[in-house]
């Protein structure tokens, strides 16, 4: 189980105090925040994971400056990723974004379109496919989490079954990681229990 830290409206002094602490990897969702941050942490050895929506102007930040994008969830995003990920750093780690609760305005590819995805996306050089990653709706306990997570789960076996090599189902956050764990979340994305509340 690996914990993301999710620092998002958290100053850089906060991740360099949970640095010390021993946390290593952090989640950002605003791409200005995330690469200020980014850029002023440079000396420390941190992972940082892009988990908010990445429009396709801010595709060049994430490329440039993150380790990971969790939020891929069309082909163009992740074309534009590989196109503009520098050629001296490692390929960027992307999960793609699955929605697996059917919101229609909610992003994320639905489950029908993510093979073809998953596929194509794992043919691009300069991206590694490592995973899935979902943010469902609160669900109202524990057993419904439990539900909503293990469809992602299923689709994660899925497509490991169908030759991809995937290690990271990222799910579950502050108020549903129990169930996320539960269901087989590789993992969480934690920032409330660990900043505290934001403003
Ligand atoms: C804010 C956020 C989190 C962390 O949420 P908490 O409830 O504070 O733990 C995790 N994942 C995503 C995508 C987020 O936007």
């Amino acid at each position: 189980m690996r914990l993301l830290a999710v620092s998002k409206t958290f100053p850089s002094d906060a991740v360099a105090l949970a640095h010390a602490a021993g946390q290593n990897a952090f989640g950002e969702n605003y791409i200005q925040e995330g690469v200020e941050k980014i850029t002023s942490l440079a000396s420390l050895k941190l992972e940082w994971h892009c988990i908010g929506p990445i429009q396709s102007n801010k595709t060049r930040q994430v490329a440039e400056h993150f380790d990971w994008a969790q939020t891929i969830d069309r082909l163009k995003t992740a074309q534009r990723l590989d196109q503009q990920r520098p050629d001296h750093l490692p390929p960027l780690q992307v999960c793609l974004q699955v929605n697996v609760d059917g919101g229609s305005t909610k992003s994320g590819v639905s489950p029908d379109l993510l093979p073809d995805l998953a596929h194509a996306v794992a043919a691009l050089p300069r991206l590694r496919l490592r995973g899935l990653m979902c943010i469902p709706e609160p669900a109202p306990d524990f057993e419904a989490a439990c539900e909503v997570f293990g469809r992602a789960r299923k689709l994660f076996d899925a497509l490991n079954a169908r030759g991809l090599q995937l290690d990271t189902l990222s799910m579950g956050m502050t108020a549903d990681l129990e169930a996320a764990i539960q269901a087989g979340s590789t993992m969480v994305r934690v920032g409330t229990a660990i900043f505290g509340h934001r403003s």
